[in-house]
């Protein structure tokens, strides 16, 4: 694939994993980006996080399936993957198809096939929220026999968005002003605004649509990453790294966010006690969404357990079937990280586990299941211990009048 750019890496890269199982879609992650980054004159429209319900929701309306649709007409029917040769540097094997540079220069076009949004795209982030699909294709129509896994007649889920920070990102290479670019220390993108004259090439050529046009500025902005609070440059946290506004105030505890070492290829540096390394490389469990567009986003995703796969392989790519299996039937070690997801604010760069006894032993689904009460341990950036959280969460109860009949209060 050509890229308009020699080949550079960041000393870290800014990563997310998303569990799209846990989100229960209050939209407090979107409120608290909007309330801390986009409040003003010339935003009214602009969601850096959106959280939208798969399959007909989207912000902007239809972004998804637009740009598919653009890329099959420039490869008809070539979008496929060969997952007969997989390898640990291609654990879901090869995309036969295009990516959305390479179907530029098939076109004949600039560096990446898009579109700009129009105005009324942009409106009703949460268009078709709750909006099932039913058994048949039909909007909100329902199974008569109800819902059972592993996949669901009548489905939908929620799908949260914010910038990738891609590797190779269609935003900047896009910009003829060359006010994009990605910041070695952490891999997050950002739009000189000093440089930007609103060209909204970036609008035009980020295939996720997380450039955005700022009207009375005219001028492009997107997400930052929160790069004061992954700094450690924000007043409130004393030199320590922090995560996302919206990663964490997550109600939902859906979200983990942290940085991983990029070692001298552009590879992820190994680092198994790395919450992300252990989630996106060892376990295998979070996938990137819409590999093939050939960005290579750094955000990943644990895909919904219930949604038909094929809908989810064209989402998530090949790896959806193994990763939903892993989830599904977590390891030990899995169960522990899974704590993890907002134990804290500070950013987890390592981990240990201490194991604790066996509290489960049944069977589920015809298959042994072992749970065991072990504590993990999470380290913030000067290696401190940030948090420590046991599989089996504390269980509280109200004394006073009622010793021990109510739970979880105070
Ligand atoms: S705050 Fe968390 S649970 Fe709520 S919508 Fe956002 S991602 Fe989902
Ligand atoms: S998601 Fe879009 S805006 Fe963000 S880095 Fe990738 S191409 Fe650029």
């Amino acid at each position: 694939m050509e890229y308009r750019f020699p080949e550079v890496h960041p000393d870290r890269q800014f990563v997310a994993v998303f569990n799209t199982n846990r989100c229960i879609a209050c939209q407090t992650c979107s409120f608290a980006c909007k309330s801390t980054w986009t409040f003003s004159r010339g935003q009214e429209y602009m969601w850096w996080n959106n959280v939208e319900t798969k399959p007909y929701g989207g912000y902007p309306h239809h972004w998804d399936v637009k740009l598919l649709q653009m890329l099959n007409d420039a490869n008809p029917g070539g979008q496929t993957w060969d997952t007969s040769q997989e390898s640990d540097a291609a654990p879901y094997g090869e995309f036969k198809g295009m990516t959305i540079f390479e179907a530029a220069e098939a076109e004949g076009k600039e560096n990446a096939i898009g579109y700009i949004p129009t105005d009324e795209d942009w409106t009703s982030p949460n268009l078709y929220e709750d909006t099932a699909k039913g058994p048949k294709g039909v909007p909100n129509e329902y199974h008569p026999e109800g819902a059972q896994l592993p996949e669901h007649n009548s489905w939908f889920f929620y799908l949260q968005r914010i910038c990738n920070h891609c590797t190779y990102p269609g935003c900047a290479s896009a910009c003829p002003r060359s006010a994009i670019y990605k910041r070695p220390e952490d891999g997050i993108v950002l739009i000189d605004q000093e440089r930007c004259r609103g060209y909204q090439k970036c609008v035009e050529q980020c295939p996720y649509k997380k450039s955005m046009y700022r009207p009375n500025q005219q001028v492009s902005e997107k997400c930052i990453g929160c790069y004061p609070r992954v700094e450690g440059s924000d007043p409130l946290t004393e030199g320590i790294p922090m995560e996302t506004r919206c990663v964490a105030t997550c109600v939902g505890k859906i979200r983990l966010q942290g940085l991983v070492d990029i070692d001298e290829t552009g590879g992820w540096a190994e680092a198994p006690d790395n919450p992300l390394y252990f989630l996106v490389r060892k376990e295998q469990v979070a996938l990137p969404l819409y590999p093939q567009f050939g960005t290579e986003p750094n955000v990943y995703y644990i895909p919904p357990r219930w949604v038909p796969r094929e809908y989810l392989r064209q989402l998530f790519g090949p790896g959806v079937d193994a990763a939903i299996e892993r989830y599904s039937n977590p390891s030990r070690e899995l169960q522990a990280v899974l704590q993890l997801f907002r134990a804290t604010q500070k950013i987890i760069f390592r981990y240990e586990i201490e194991e604790g006894e066996e509290i489960i032993d049944t069977e589920i689904n015809g298959r042994r299941v072992h749970l065991f009460n072990d504590t993990i341990i999470g380290f913030d950036g000067a290696g401190n211990e940030a948090a420590r959280i046991s599989v089996e969460e504390p269980f509280h109860t109200r004394e006073g009048d009622f010793p021990g009949q109510f739970q979880n209060s105070i």
